[in-house]
């Protein structure tokens, strides 16, 4: 027996209302702040993520599906949205078009995790990223924007949480002052905060162990160490949030796990929980990314949600998304003639916009109308051979158990000005169902 793989999920049609509507809200957001949709490949070149994302990450160092193609070509199944937004950039010369470039994806997003509730080895991503412009002004509407999405979702109790981790005029010599702290504490760390250490110490923040979070509390602060520069962006960027009026709260300990940040870094949590996989979305600034692409020097920032762990808080906040009602017609036949009429009628009201689920195989009229009941047909249009004979349908409005027996060529109209769907193509397809018949 196969199963679907070890992490990953399928999303069947019951749990797609809340991926169509989350979706739909990801798609308005995302015209109402100017960004525009760009699909890449589920997988890219390997070197592109360990050149982004950096060497030294549990990303990279743990988590990516890696493999050769039968090319020999070294390929990864896509951990994050932001390094292939870049690549495209540079391949497609965004940099002439008007910047700061606005863009959006919605993508599937694989790391080989240890699954458990929230947490995945294929996940999907609603992000977007503003290219080309490095006013903190451009942070503040992406963390804007950000924040107006959830509360469209109808999602409560979040927060916003920002930090600086500056950039590579001051972020050395802060690193510096971290490792001298944490040497002095190399004993009391956990086993990885010591590989931390030689390899990523600012990941040594990050560190969840019970044991390592006091020392996080009394370590030194990227905030304290910023140049001028990245200073002034990080006070005017909480000038411009508190203009919004968005709630936020600083924490010195919020670094991120992906090497190509700078400045800017936040993530978007429920205020009261504390699991690993309390954060619904997180993103920041990646000033030097592009160039380290081999783009021209591009500044960038980003945010990314995971939809999985979006649907989680919506269910555990009771959200009632609207469910669309879906209403069709069940086509019934009564003999094999009546059949061949019944098929006819079924292909002209779907051509009419009308959604049809036909009887197939020859059963009774009372199984046939038995599987319309149960599966919610809102009517049922019924031909016998007298029908068939005759040119009429019997008309039955399933709820109330009425029917009544209508001409063939007035049933489409009849459904038509109840159940017709797509509105757009109803003129045109109606139009050639009219020369025709
Ligand atoms: P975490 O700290 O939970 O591991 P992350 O920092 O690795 O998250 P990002 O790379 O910032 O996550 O990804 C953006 C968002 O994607 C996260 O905030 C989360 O909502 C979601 N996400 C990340 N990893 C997974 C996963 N394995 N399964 C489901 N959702 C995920
Ligand atoms: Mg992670």
């Amino acid at each position: 027996m196969y199963r679907a793989p070890r992490g990953t999920t399928d999303i069947l049609p019951d749990e797609q209302v809340y991926w169509s509507f989350i979706r739909q809200k990801a798609y308005e957001i995302s015209v109402l702040y100017g960004y525009r949709r760009v699909d890449t490949p589920a997988f890219e070149d390997a070197g592109l993520f360990v050149r982004s994302i950096g060497e030294d990450t549990d990303i990279v160092e743990k988590e990516t599906y890696t493999f050769d193609d039968r090319s020999g070509d070294k390929l990864t199944l896509r951990p994050e949205g932001t390094a292939s937004i870049c690549r495209a950039y540079i391949e497609h010369g965004m940099h002439t078009l008007p910047q700061p470039v606005r863009l959006y994806y919605d993508a599937a997003i694989f790391r080989y995790e240890r699954p458990q509730a929230g947490r995945y080895r294929q996940h999907h991503q609603y992000g977007v990223e503003a290219l080309g412009e490095g006013d903190p002004a451009l942070d503040a509407e992406v963390i804007d924007m950000a924040w107006q999405f959830y509360a469209n979702l109808g999602l409560k109790g979040l927060s916003p949480i920002l930090n600086s981790i500056g950039c590579s005029v001051c972020r050395p010599t802060y690193l510096n002052s971290l490792m001298e702290y944490y040497t002095k504490h190399r004993n009391a760390v956990c086993s990885d905060c010591r590989r931390r250490l030689e390899r990523n110490p600012l990941r040594l923040l990050d560190c969840k162990k019970p044991s390592c979070v006091p020392l996080t509390e009394q370590a030194p602060r990227s905030t304290d160490h910023l140049c001028p520069d990245c200073s002034d962006h990080f006070s005017r960027l909480s000038s411009y949030l508190r203009l919004l009026n968005l709630p936020f709260v600083t924490n010195h300990r919020l670094v991120r796990g992906l090497d190509y940040y700078t400045k800017t870094v936040f993530e978007i949590a429920p205020e009261r929980e504390e699991s690993a996989q309390a954060t619904v979305g997180a993103g920041g600034r990646y000033d030097d990314l592009i160039e380290q692409l081999g783009g021209r020097p591009t500044p960038g920032i980003g945010f990314a949600t995971g939809i999985e762990r979006l649907i989680l808080n919506m269910k555990k906040q009771k959200i009632i998304v609207p469910q669309s009602a879906e209403p069709f017609v069940f086509v019934a036949h009564i003999s094999q003639q009546a059949k061949d009429e019944a098929m006819k009628l079924a292909s002209l009201l779907r051509r009419s916009g009308i959604s049809v689920i036909p009887s197939l195989g020859d059963r009774s009229l009372k199984a046939q109308l038995k599987q319309a009941n149960s599966m919610g047909a809102n009517k049922a249009v019924i031909i016998g051979e007298d029908e068939a004979k005759s040119g009429t349908v019997v008309l039955r409005d399933m709820a109330k158990g009425e029917q009544n027996i209508v001409p063939r060529d007035v049933v489409v109209e009849t459904l038509r000005k109840t159940y017709h769907r797509f509105v757009l193509v109803e003129n045109r397809i109606t139009c050639a169902i009219m020369k025709v018949g």
